[in-house]
């Protein structure tokens, strides 16, 4: 991508924004992804996480790379709450004021096995604390 000059750059940041229809699976930190996966005996190879990460022609494995968030890595809500204030600290970071993100909590409850109010609990504390940290607003 060509770079913008400075002072655009700097506008652009400055910018206040609204964050609409964020995937919060597809928000999570790399070296986040990479402690999940340690944490969980790593069932995705190294490859496969730079992989996710890393913009090529077309996506590669990405569904995977998602479920595999549900099926072996999130395990509790703090985990919730860690993917969720993370996503919202980066987020303000790029001076989003606001943000409308979601999660699949079918894949939450029934492959994570977090019953579904103590995960929505560790979202909305995760929203309360960013506001409160970061003045960023989320529903
Ligand atoms: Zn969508």
């Amino acid at each position: 991508m060509p770079s913008l000059p400075h002072g655009l750059q700097d506008f652009l940041h400055a910018m206040p924004k609204v964050e609409l229809h964020c995937h919060l699976y597809g928000t999570v930190r790399k070296e986040t992804f990479a402690d999940l996966n340690r944490r969980a005996g790593s069932p995705l190879p190294d490859e496969e996480i730079t992989g996710f990460y890393t913009r090529g022609e077309k996506p590669v494995g990405v569904l995977r790379v998602l479920r595999a968030l549900d099926a072996s890595l999130v395990r509790a809500p703090k985990d919730l709450y860690r993917l969720a204030f993370e996503y919202l600290q980066d987020a303000a970071s790029h001076n989003v004021r606001h943000s409308e993100f979601s999660w699949n909590p079918t894949g939450t409850v029934r492959d994570s096995r977090i019953p579904y109010a103590a995960a929505q609990d560790a979202i909305v504390r995760a929203i309360r604390d960013a506001q409160a940290q970061f003045g960023i607003r989320a529903a």
